[in-house]
């Protein structure tokens, strides 16, 4: 399909294909090229504000994550060479071990509507039955900009399931939102297949019991330990969404309940209400978190009181002996983009520390509420959206004796010689729920607290080495340029006058 060329916009922006491009540009070309629809449903989804668009990393990288971990799933990506190379990258950096389809373009190839022709041949030839189920094709910034149509790509080839994405950094705030445009365009999918006819069941076998689905990654015993929860209320653990394989779509659809462990997963909750689901947000997470789940979860099946005070008793007072066996007695700042900064923050107060602060990424939504009102009633402010400016004043007001959070707050936390944890790495890494989720995540606080007299010798070794654009050995006096950089900062505000007046015209 060649597109007529008054239909299609050029980016003159030199920018354009960065992440520096300006997000209102590359907005406004895309509604223009026929992707307001998509646009709108992602500002409904995927609220911003306060902060518009928090620091963290490309948001395709979740949704290819979410592809590359699934069995028979092929994935393909259509954008500029440095986005593509730094995602395979980064997915290769943590263990994708699988290859990772480009379609590359040029300007020309962008403009001519020829780009849309090699992404739909490149489909075609890929799309062997025998290794996928599925092919999962990403349009990147530049082509979402462009308006490069995925949604025109066959819907199957072959007996393998297309399905086509747009996650431009302009219209998705986060990565973990990302994880949700494709969990939620996968069960959309499936939710027809489903409706349309019998379908199969997963390799794994389904429960033989109602299940409930669970929609948020997860260390891998904590699905484990919530089927141990729900068992004495004659319930099973669902499917984890996103899913490892295409037929575990089916059985989390199939589940009468759907429990939003996470809360940003906006698409997917539409499906399972589509499906005729009931969701339930928060997460059985320290006493009062899992105590008011599992009641939750009773009333969304209709379960008779006596069973849910039956599955609560049976765990609750393990979960409180693991809290009070190791109390923590510190201050702690907490801030991820994860989507569990609020459930890892109330284990953390159950556990006796005190913390002042929690910061998201994600925004507020209805599956968080409850956590929200939790920490509140405590004295916590929680930060939806939060940027990284906020996590550092936070960090900087209240000199905590543990800082958990970003690359960026951990940074900076050792520089002031603070004790931190890395929130993606070391707290998402390891079980939440039960009493092992307690006792996991004292041990692991507690250890790194242990660290605040080698962070000062640290500090004390690097005293001197400089800071900044003077940081490291210098055998003279730092070469500084004020003049460049004030020169420089005059281009740049002269580039902001010209952007401003012509928004005015
Ligand atoms: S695709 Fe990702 S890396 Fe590339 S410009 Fe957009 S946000 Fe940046």
């Amino acid at each position: 399909m060649t597109m007529p060329e008054a239909e299609i916009p050029t980016i003159a922006d030199p920018e354009a294909g960065t992440c520096h491009a300006p997000g209102e540009q590359m907005q406004a070309k895309a509604r223009a090229s026929g992707m307001a629809e998509i646009l709108d449903q992602y500002a409904a989804d995927y609220p911003k504000g306060p902060h518009d668009q928090p620091q963290s990393m490309c948001p395709a990288f979740g949704s290819l994550r979410v592809g590359l971990r699934m069995r028979r799933v092929g994935t393909m990506l259509s954008g500029s060479a440095c986005c593509v190379y730094g995602l395979t990258f980064v997915s290769h950096f943590y263990g994708a071990r699988r290859s990772v389809g480009y379609v590359p373009f040029n300007s020309e190839s962008l403009v001519t509507g020829k780009l849309f022709e090699d992404i739909r041949d490149a489909v075609h030839e890929m799309a062997d039955p025998d290794r996928y189920d599925a092919i999962v094709v990403t349009n990147l910034c530049v082509p979402t900009a462009s308006g490069v149509p995925l949604r025109l790509l066959p819907t199957e080839i072959n007996g393998v399931r297309i399905v086509g994405i747009d996650v431009p950094g302009f219209g998705v705030p986060t990565h973990a939102e990302a994880k949700d445009i494709l969990a939620g365009a996968m069960l959309n999918y499936a939710r027809a297949e489903a409706e349309a006819g019998p379908v199969p069941r997963p390799t794994g076998g389904t429960a033989d019991r109602p299940a409930v689905a669970l929609m948020g990654e997860m260390f891998p015993a904590d699905p484990v330990v919530i089927g141990q929860m729900l068992s004495p209320m004659g319930l099973a653990a669902g499917p984890v969404v996103p899913c490892r394989e295409w037929r575990e779509l089916y059985a989390a659809l199939d589940c009468g309940v759907a429990a939003a462990i996470h809360p940003f997963y906006t698409a997917a909750v539409r499906e399972f209400h589509a499906a005729g689901r009931k969701v339930v947000g928060s997460a059985p997470v320290g006493h009062d978190g899992t105590a008011a789940w599992l009641a939750a979860i009773g009333d969304a099946y209709g379960i008779a009181a006596d069973k849910v005070a039956e599955a609560q008793n049976a765990v609750l007072p393990a979960i409180r002996g693991a809290l009070a066996a190791t109390p923590l007695d510190a201050t702690i700042t907490l801030s991820g983009y994860e989507g569990s900064e609020l459930l890892v923050a109330r284990l953390l107060i159950e556990s006796g520390a005190r913390v002042p602060y929690v910061g998201t990424a994600c925004p507020k939504t209805p599956w968080s509420e409850a956590d929200a009102a939790w920490l509140a009633d405590r004295g916590v402010k929680v930060t939806f959206r939060a940027s990284l400016e906020d996590d550092l004043a936070a960090m900087e007001a209240v000199k905590p004796d543990l800082a958990i959070g970003t690359t960026p707050v951990v940074q900076k936390a050792k520089e002031a010689g603070i004790p931190s944890l890395y929130f993606t790495n070391l707290i998402s890494a390891r079980p939440l729920m039960g009493p092992a989720g307690a006792g996991s995540l004292q041990e692991v606080v507690i250890a790194a607290i242990g660290n605040r007299d080698r962070m000062g010798k640290m500090r004390e070794f690097f005293e001197g080495s400089g800071q900044g654009d003077t940081a490291g050995i210098w055998e003279g006096a730092p070469n500084l340029r004020p003049d460049f950089r004030e020169s420089h900062q005059k281009k740049l505000d002269k580039q902001a006058r010209a952007a401003k007046a012509q928004e005015m015209i």
